[in-house]
């Protein structure tokens, strides 16, 4: 085993975060800032491209944020307009070429992008642009974006987003700065969230509010799905790119990839994920000595289970939150020193009680049967396990890195089976049903794809070959 595969465990990653400034001094630093806020969506690499007015300046590399950009980088990068990204890609695109945001000259214009979501029709536009001309530097689908509108520029920008937004399909949140205005843009199912604010006399738009809150941004709204809005020195405005179509905001973004202290889709996640625990212990009544989540996973869910069911919450391992991503090989004899380097259990809290543990997802099975084994070793009498949605089943082509069907143990074995592999007592999955209550959207609007396969979007070509920017 790699060393700096150690900690990279089976949890399903997000694929990227967007963070830009409109009309604003400080609009690097404050980007910077509102990366650093995104991090969690993406922890391979990140960039920033600024505008004066005339020119683009841009720094990019692999690795996090904070290690990415100093005072003297920032300060290099000057401008009133912001464009920032934060990347996680799947094995074999993690490439600076591929980091973003992503920029070309058309027609002695400057144009970049920051994109968050997938296209499943990428690989056939692909093929007819190629076809056409067009050359790829990447294998980004940022990078089709830019040659669609760039090669519907003569009509203007607007209808050349338009033209695109109507050609692509899939999921996408992006915006687009060019000399002087940002463009935002997010499809017309509206998958992957996107809000706008405001500071001083500038705005911003993110992926996510925790941003905001960072920088003392004001929330105004969200960019609604099928929405093109934009930002320049006329002021702002939102124009419709297609007849509504169906709303399919991503579950899983409220379930798992998204901060608690962020708002999307009209509702705050902390909450959202509260309710998800007060239903499963309406669901799932237990009678154990404690519950417990595995630090950060199940957390919230874990206050709502406990304060439901009246049963004592407690943090019964603790998070090294000072662990890097690379670390030097332990020997053969330190046994499961990847799972133990990031969590310990704490022996005279959890031996000889009977425990329940709140999980937000199991996608492979193998890190939860590691953890379960070591709490196992420790002496606790009874291990329970809910999770706070139901079995993964189906793989996404949205944007999130489970792919295949392969990659999810609940498409493989059943319940039972699952229960038995990762070594619990008890297993149980909330319902879909129960889900869907703990929102505040109409069950029509969510997607819910991995859990009944029912695909918003339908998926005609093989997804992902690319990439899943
Ligand atoms: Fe989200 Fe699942 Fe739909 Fe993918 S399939 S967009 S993870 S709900």
């Amino acid at each position: 085993m790699k060393s700096d595969n150690l900690l990279l465990s089976e949890r399903p990653r997000e694929e990227c975060g967007i963070f830009s400034v409109y009309n604003h001094e400080e609009a690097t630093k404050m980007t910077y800032f509102g990366l650093y806020a995104l991090q969690h969506r993406g922890q391979e690499s990140a960039g920033i491209v600024v505008s004066d007015g005339k020119c683009f300046m841009e720094h990019k590399a692999m690795g996090l944020v904070p290690d990415i950009f100093d005072e003297k980088i920032l300060e290099s990068l000057k401008g009133n307009i912001a464009l920032g990204h934060v990347r996680y890609s799947t094995t074999g695109s993690s490439l600076l070429i591929n980091a973003q945001p992503f920029r070309i000259q058309y027609a002695g214009k400057q144009i970049a992008v920051a994109h968050n979501g997938n296209l499943v029709n990428a690989r056939s536009l692909r093929t007819k642009l190629e076809e056409e001309g067009s050359i790829f530097q990447t294998t980004m689908d940022s990078e089709i974006v830019l040659h669609l509108t760039a090669k519907a520029m003569k009509n203007g920008l607007e209808k050349a987003m338009i033209s695109t937004m109507n050609t692509v399909k899939g999921a996408y949140s992006m915006v687009i700065m060019t000399e002087n205005s940002l463009i935002a843009v997010r499809d017309p199912n509206g998958f992957r969230p996107l809000s706008l604010g405001r500071i001083d006399s500038g705005y911003v738009i993110a992926s996510e509010t925790c941003s905001f809150d960072l920088i003392g941004a004001e929330y105004i709204r969200d960019v609604e799905p099928g929405e093109i809005l934009i930002i320049n020195k006329d002021g702002l405005r939102g124009i419709r790119a297609d007849k509504p179509r169906r709303k399919a905001y991503c579950i899983f973004e409220l379930i798992y990839f998204a901060r608690p202290d962020s708002n999307i889709f009209g509702q705050n996640v902390y909450i959202f994920r509260k309710k998800q625990g007060r239903m499963l212990a309406q669901e799932f009544p237990v009678n154990v000595d404690l519950v417990m989540p595995f630090p950060d996973s199940g957390t919230c869910a874990a206050i709502g289970f406990a304060q439901e069911s009246e049963t004592p919450l407690e943090m019964g391992v603790i998070r090294n939150h000072y662990v890097g991503r690379t670390f030097i090989q332990p020997s053969q004899s330190m046994r499961d020193f990847g799972v133990k380097v990031k969590l310990n259990p704490v022996k005279e809290l959890l031996k000889g009680k009977s425990v329940l543990i709140i999980e937000d997802s199991i996608i492979r099975g193998t890190t939860s049967r590691s953890r379960i084994k070591t709490l196992r070793e420790i002496g606790a009498s009874e291990i329970h396990m809910l999770v706070s949605c139901p079995p993964h089943r189906y793989p996404c082509y949205y944007g999130i890195d489970y792919s295949t069907r392969g990659e999810l143990i609940a498409a493989q074995k059943t319940v039972d089976e699952i229960r038995d592999f990762i070594g619990l007592d008890s297993l149980g999955y909330l319902s879909i049903d129960n889900l869907v209550k703990a929102t505040d959207i109409p069950r029509g609007d969510l997607c819910l794809a991995c859990f009944d396969g029912n695909y918003p979007v339908p998926i005609l070509e093989e997804v992902g070959k690319y990439s899943l920017e």
